[in-house]
């Protein structure tokens, strides 16, 4: 029998034990889908204080032990427990750095990432557990790669260890002094330096991850090509244009066994696609809830999301006078920048029959808004991936979509005379376009018999992990065969 692939994930925030966006939803599913596949997968992440020891059951494994640190060593225990029952997780447990009760934020947020990150290297030989590839998530954990390829280079224990960089929103860089660099003892060593447009002396950690990693990936095939361009790349397109052979795109699944519209219990009443009739049920509850009129005629459409330009609401801002006046309803489901609070709060205030707005983050209305939402509003103007319009097909709530990195991989434009299409979909990132996607959406929905056509289209897409896990598997297999070949 070969030995199953042995590789370690490692990542700022995994569900359900800390979590602020969608990087913690991926690294919480991906692992089990890869263990149904036979991996021997492993997951580690930092032991902040909210991790409460007793409600997840952590075990002590090793330490306490030095790690390398500056110019001194600081102690580390590891504790382990389980994703599932089924995928052990590493915590990586240092008083000083780690152990306060936030994810990120703090001024030394560079050196307690590369502590976290120096922990699990070193954790990995106190367990003797060699893995085959090292999965690196985002800034937090894009160190990595380098040190294989410098501090480690040499060292029998990582000789044929891989590593895989996953890109999850290029936004966000880890840009710091290139006293990061002392502190994680690679300074001696003389590295190349990434091409960054228009930055000088700092030391870009996103950029550190994309150069060293063997493989390099982003969250869909869209966005992996977008971010080759001035306009997508956040001024490290040449950089990613000199690793275009490494980079990769593949998509992100949901977790189908939490999100599913038979047994959530957050909604009103079950539904599936031969039961879709029942659906109708959510919808009177989410009006219900939003104060709006009951009536299932009536179109109801839903955003759930941050409020910040990346999602479009500079499009939304710019016609949502001319939504009230459309025969619809809205609701909004968000948090984010001042003047969208304001905005919205202000237009829900003058038109309460057409707009109500929840500027909380709320997990449980979430699920209700995608299950009683007839179409869902995701306009963006750049997406990595996105979560959203992916839950709402599989509730059955079409989407109405910018035409752009992962929404473009997974919302086809409705053909009406075809009769073919999952959703409403524009190009142009530009308010009138936005609107008349949303005039097709609601003329549409004139059609029962069409417009159900189009749910059953949405809910039979397989957006599950199954096959996302098996093209990070062969992905793998593509860092194996990168670093061999030097
Ligand atoms: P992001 O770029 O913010 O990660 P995604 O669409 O990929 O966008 O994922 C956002 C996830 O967070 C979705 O699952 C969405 O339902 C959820 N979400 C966003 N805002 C809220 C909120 N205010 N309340 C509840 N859930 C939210």
């Amino acid at each position: 029998m070969t030995e199953p692939l042995k590789v370690l994930i490692l990542a700022a925030e995994v569900v359900p034990f800390a979590k602020t966006g969608h990087l913690a939803e991926v690294v919480g599913s991906l692992p089990k889908a890869l263990k149904k596949l036979g991996v021997d997968v492993r997951v580690a992440m930092p032991r902040y204080g909210r991790v409460d020891p007793e409600r997840f059951g952590l075990q002590h494994v090793t330490g306490p032990f030095d790690v390398p640190m500056d110019q001194h060593q600081e102690p580390v225990n590891i504790w382990e427990a389980t994703i599932d029952d089924d995928v052990p997780v590493y915590f990586v447990d240092n008083a000083r750095y780690l152990g306060r009760e936030g994810i990120y934020g703090y001024p030394d947020d560079g050196e307690r990432f590369v502590l976290f990150c120096r922990g699990a290297v070193e954790m990995l030989k106190r367990l003797d557990w060699v893995p085959d590839v090292i999965h690196c998530h985002d800034w937090h954990t894009a160190i990595i790669p380098q040190w294989l390829k410098t501090l480690y280079r040499d060292d029998p224990f990582f000789a044929h260890t891989a590593t895989v960089y996953t890109i999850h929103n290029l936004a966000y860089q880890g840009i710091f002094g290139t006293r990061i660099l002392e502190i994680a003892g690679i300074d001696e060593y003389h590295f190349q330096v990434p091409q960054i447009r228009d930055l000088e002396n700092v030391v870009d950690l996103m950029a550190q991850g994309i150069l060293f990693a063997d493989a390099v990936n982003t969250v869909s095939p869209t966005y992996a090509q977008e971010i080759l361009t001035p306009e997508y790349g956040e001024k490290l397109d040449l950089l990613l244009r000199d690793r275009k052979d490494r980079l990769f795109g593949i998509l992100n699944g949901i977790d189908t066994e939490t999100l599913n519209p038979m047994t959530d219990p957050h909604i009103a009443a079950p539904f599936n696609k031969e039961h879709l009739d029942a659906r109708v049920a959510n919808k009177l509850d989410l009006q219900r809830a939003a104060r709006l009129e009951l009536d299932p005629a009536i179109p109801l459409m839903g955003a759930i999301s941050r409020l910040t330009d990346q999602k479009g609401f500079d499009l939304i801002a710019q016609i949502l006078d001319a939504v009230v006046n459309l025969d619809v309803q809205f609701v909004v489901l968000g948090t984010g920048e001042q003047r969208y609070h304001e905005l919205f709060s202000d237009m829900a205030r003058r038109h309460p029959q057409r707009l109500s707005v929840f500027l909380t983050f709320n997990a449980e209305l979430a699920q209700k808004i995608y299950a009683g939402t007839d179409m869902f509003l995701m306009p963006s103007r750049f997406e990595p991936c996105g979560l959203g319009q992916m839950i709402a097909m599989h509730y059955g709530s079409v989407p109405i979509v910018r035409h752009t990195g992962g929404l473009a991989d997974t919302v086809q434009d409705f053909d009406p005379h075809a009769d073919t299409g999952t959703g409403f979909v524009f190009t142009r990132y530009n308010a009138y376009d936005l609107f008349a996607a949303i005039v097709r959406a609601t003329e549409t929905f004139k059609y029962p018999a069409m417009w159900r056509q189009l749910q059953l289209r949405d809910m039979e897409k397989d957006h599950s992990w199954a096959a996302s896990a098996r093209q990070y598997v062969d992905l793998y297999h593509k860092a194996q065969s990168f670093k061999a070949a030097g």
